[in-house]
């Protein structure tokens, strides 16, 4: 599937919930869903009719895929694998989705949003345990050490969101280095550490079918 090109904010206007695809933007009072809380397009100001529960299920999975900027085919792709592993799934699911390289630099503070994440990874900015690696879906391991190649700490991007990174703070299970612009995963993210609201359950159910 072709990947969504479009306006990111009416994604979040679809999904009544702020996705947080835009950086700085998101926090600012320009953002579209703060303004137009309502969904995008002609009827979107009026009231919808009761969802099915196909309806509830499938709409959690947009959210989820949408959050953290894949398609359908990787989104399937990260379910399968924590259907595999033990454990709970849409727990595995979750964690899974927070172990990507572009989640990762994203949630250290490098970037300021995934699909920036995954932009930047893909162009080589950045190193894990000294190599270079530049695949957006790589799941880093508990001790990896992320950092910015050399090169690349002038990039206009990283050190916008460098700045930022107070505002949006760092997530318990990663550590940062400001100074050095390295970040250390200390632990695999559990879930009481992923806060926003999302209900795996209802996207295990839909792929359950
Ligand atoms: Fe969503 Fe950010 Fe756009 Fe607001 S500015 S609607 S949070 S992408």
């Amino acid at each position: 599937m072709a990947r969504y090109t479009g306006s990111v904010c009416r994604l979040c206007r679809r999904e009544n919930l702020k996705l947080f695809l835009k950086g700085d933007r998101c926090y600012s009072d320009k953002c579209a869903f703060d303004r137009r809380g309502y969904p995008p397009g002609q009827h979107g100001q009026r009231r919808g009719r009761k969802a099915s529960d196909f309806g509830v299920q499938l709409r959690e999975k947009q959210k989820v895929k949408r959050m953290y900027s894949l398609s359908e085919k990787q989104f399937r792709l990260t379910f399968g694998r924590a259907d595999r592993e033990k454990g709970i799934t849409g727990t595995n699911l979750l964690v899974l989705l927070e172990r990507r390289l572009d989640n990762v630099v994203y949630r250290m503070g490098f970037v300021n949003s995934r699909a920036q994440g995954r932009h930047l990874v893909l162009h080589n900015h950045f190193i894990i345990n000294g190599k270079k690696v530049n695949i957006p879906s790589y799941l880093i391991k508990v001790g990896d050490v992320v950092e910015v190649k050399e090169k690349s700490r002038a990039v206009q991007a990283i050190s916008d969101s460098m700045e930022a990174v107070v505002r949006r703070g760092i997530p318990q299970w990663l550590e940062l280095d400001k100074g050095t612009m390295k970040g250390t995963v200390k632990a695999y993210p559990v879930r009481e550490d992923l806060t926003m609201p999302i209900q795996e359950q209802l996207i295990v159910e839909l792929y359950s079918k």
